[in-house]
This record gives C-alpha cells, sequence and structure tokens, in this order.
C-alpha cells in the first residue's frame, strides 16, 4: 500500500507503526504538522476492519487536529494515534504502559490523550512511561463541559449570522445524542430558552432531558426531518450525507460531532440549499482547550478562550458569504494560513 501518495497523506511529517509482540499492541502514530507546538492528539482504539481503514483513519484524524488546534489559537500542531483492537477485550497494562514507552519515543513532538474506545484511566496507565500525555486525572479533567460550551456558542454564532438575532428564545435545536456534550449542551440550550428535540440509545438520558429541559422524545431516524431551526449532530460522524440531507428542515448544522460531513462535497450541497453549516472541528474545539491549559490550569482562562469560538466562527461565516466558498473550505484555508504565516 502506498504511503507518500496515500489521498490523506496531505504532508504528514511522521508516521510510527509499532508493534509489542508481548502485550500485543499494534498502533499507529501519525504526525501532520508540528509548525505551531507539539503534535497533540488523542488516541483511539478500534477493532478495525483491515490494516488500511487504520491507516486512513489516523492520518485523516490527525490532519484535521492540525487545523482545529491553529483555529483555536494554540499553540500545538496536529497528531493522532490509532491502537488497532477492541476495547471490550484487548485492554491491559501491558498494552498501555508499551504505547506509553512509544510515545516517549518521540521526544515530545507527540501528546496523547483520550478519544473514542479510550479513557481516562488509561491515559494515566501510559502516563507512568512518559509525561507526552495529555487530558490526565485531576487536571483539567473531562473536556465534554468545555465542548458542550463552545458548540452553544456556535450555536448563537449560527443563529446571529443567518437570522441577525442574538437570542435564542424559541428557537427550535434537534439535538443528536445525550451523551457527556450533548447533555451539557441541552442545558445551555434550555437555560437560553430554545425549544428541544432529541434522540438517543439510552431510555434514562432521554428521561432526564424530558424532565429537566422539557425535552421532546423523538425515534433516532427521525430527527433529521424534524420542523426545527437547527440539527446539532452530537453523537456519530458522517450524519450529512446523501440520505439524511433531503430530510433536513433546519437551515443550520452546528454540534459537536467530529467529521459531520460524510464527504466534502456534502457540504457544497448544504451551501446551495442554503443551509448554514458550522465546520465541525471550530465549533467542537473547546475541549481542546481546555486540556491546552492543563500545565498550569486556570478554568476561568481556559473558559474565555472556548468564548472565542463564537468570534472565529461569525469570521468563517462572513468569508464564507464573501468568497462564495463553503464554510468548510474557508476554516481549512484559514487553518493553512496561520500555518503558513508561522512557518514565515
Ligand atoms: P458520548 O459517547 O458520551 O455520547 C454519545 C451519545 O450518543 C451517547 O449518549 C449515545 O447513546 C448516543 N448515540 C449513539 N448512537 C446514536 C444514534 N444513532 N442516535 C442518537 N444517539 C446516539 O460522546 P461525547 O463525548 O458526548 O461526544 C459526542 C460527539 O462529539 C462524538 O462524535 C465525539 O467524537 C465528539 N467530540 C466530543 C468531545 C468531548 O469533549 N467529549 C470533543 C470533540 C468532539
Amino acid at each position: 500500500m502506498a504511503l507518500f501518495s496515500h489521498p490523506s497523506f496531505d504532508h504528514h511529517e511522521q508516521i510510527m507503526f509499532v508493534h509489542d509482540e508481548a502485550s500485543g499492541l499494534k498502533a499507529i502514530i501519525a504526525v501532520h504538522d508540528t509548525t505551531l507546538g507539539p503534535a497533540v492528539g488523542g488516541c483511539r482504539m478500534w477493532p478495525y476492519e483491515s490494516e488500511e481503514d487504520a491507516i486512513n483513519d489516523v492520518l485523516r484524524l490527525s490532519r484535521g487536529m492540525t487545523y482545529k488546534n491553529a483555529l483555536a489559537g494554540l499553540d500545538f500542531g496536529g497528531g493522532k494515534s490509532v491502537i488497532i483492537g477492541d476495547p471490550k477485550s484487548d485492554k491491559s497494562e501491558a498494552l498501555f504502559r508499551a504505547f506509553g514507552r512509544f510515545v516517549d519515543s518521540l521526544g515530545g513532538r507527540y501528546y496523547s490523550a483520550e478519544d473514542v474506545g479510550i479513557t481516562t484511566a488509561d491515559i494515566m496507565i501510559a502516563h507512568q512511561e512518559t509525561p507526552y500525555m495529555a487530558g490526565l486525572e485531576g487536571k483539567s479533567g473531562d473536556p465534554s463541559p468545555y465542548t458542550a460550551l463552545g458548540t452553544f456558542l456556535g450555536i448563537k454564532a449560527a443563529v446571529k449570522h443567518q437570522r441577525g438575532i442574538d437570542s435564542l428564545e424559541g428557537i427550535k435545536v434537534a439535538v443528536q445524542g445525550l451523551g457527556h456534550v450533548g447533555f451539557h449542551l441541552c442545558r445551555h440550550l434550555h437555560e437560553a430558552g430554545a425549544k428541544l428535540v432529541v434522540c438517543d440509545l439510552s431510555e434514562s438520558q432521554l428521561e432526564r432531558a424530558r424532565t429537566e429541559f422539557g425535552a421532546e422524545v423523538v425515534e433516532l431516524d427521525a430527527i433529521y426531518r424534524q420542523d426545527v431551526d437547527v440539527y446539532a449532530p452530537c453523537a456519530l460522524g458522517a450524519t450529512i450525507n446523501d440520505n439524511t440531507i433531503p430530510q433536513l428542515k433546519a437551515t443550520i448544522v452546528a454540534g459537536c460531532a467530529n467529521n459531520q460531513l460524510a464527504e466534502p462535497r456534502h457540504g457544497e450541497i448544504l451551501k446551495e440549499k442554503g443551509i448554514l453549516y458550522a465546520p465541525d472541528y471550530v465549533i467542537n474545539a473547546g475541549g481542546i482547550i481546555n486540556v491546552s491549559f492543563e500545565r498550569d490550569y486556570n478554568p476561568d482562562k481556559a473558559e474565555a478562550k472556548v468564548r472565542k469560538i463564537y468570534d472565529t466562527l461569525l469570521d468563517i461565516f462572513v468569508e464564507a458569504d464573501n468568497s462564495g466558498k463553503t464554510t468548510a473550505v474557508v476554516a481549512d484555508e484559514m487553518a493553512r494560513a496561520i500555518i503558513e504565516g508561522a512557518k514565515k
């Protein structure tokens, strides 16, 4: 399989394939760009169907972290790692210690953290072998409330740009997923006077949303076709696709999920339909912004920086209107300009 010409390679600085026979660790660590600082991005553990899938995932995610960190105004580059394995059955202390040693061997070019399939407890084990771990227990803590705050402000920015109003009073939002971020987001929206329509796999979360926020509960597949102003994807990736776009009545897509567009062309289709899309890695940067304050943790400073997501999104929306480009393309271009500026 070709790597340098891989469609997601996109000038990666370094890709490390690591194997520890004793623990069964098989992982890939990708460092996309360290122009702005050490590459920071979580570690995902997933039972990939093929090694090609794992390579594609890590390359796409690590490039995404470069752009996310740049637009969030952080002195971090972008990187990511994936462990090939089933998080339900393949975890062991030896495996995470081995992973920690490999991260350590990069000498601080890459900092890892939790992501899908990985818990803070796993990261704490790896941390015994290396200082280059972020999002540690007892430090900046759970990033989700900050991700939720950033997403809430992103929805406000989208409503402001599209409707010219500062208030969310009476605005209807369909929230897909009431997990760590989605539930906090619902609280913000409810307190701001928005009306909520929600779905989730968890009956208990749905019941909480019903009683605490007066949310209307709908079936999983019905969330796309709700008569709402905003669709907020807060569960899965790729929910903006050929099947869902024709169902959308919302004129704004703004949520915390990663990789919301199934393909870049879906950003074009949203634009053609007059649907304003808040680029995922911009609106969901609150968590990584909070982690960036970990060394000398100060929640007020972290929150002040998360609040800048509002202005960043407004800038992107205005530039997209002026240039005729999609918001996703504008975000990528702005991120690249920050990195190129730093190189010079
Ligand atoms: P989570 O696992 O806590 O919550 C996900 C929720 O979605 C769960 O309640 C789950 O039951 C629900 N869900 C799963 N499939 C669903 C479906 N088909 N329809 C409706 N609901 C479904 O995850 P989280 O930490 O809240 O993250 C949510 C999303 O935001 C993910 O895509 C994640 O990658 C992204 N994200 C999270 C953070 C963070 O700080 N936690 C930061 C950036 C991006």
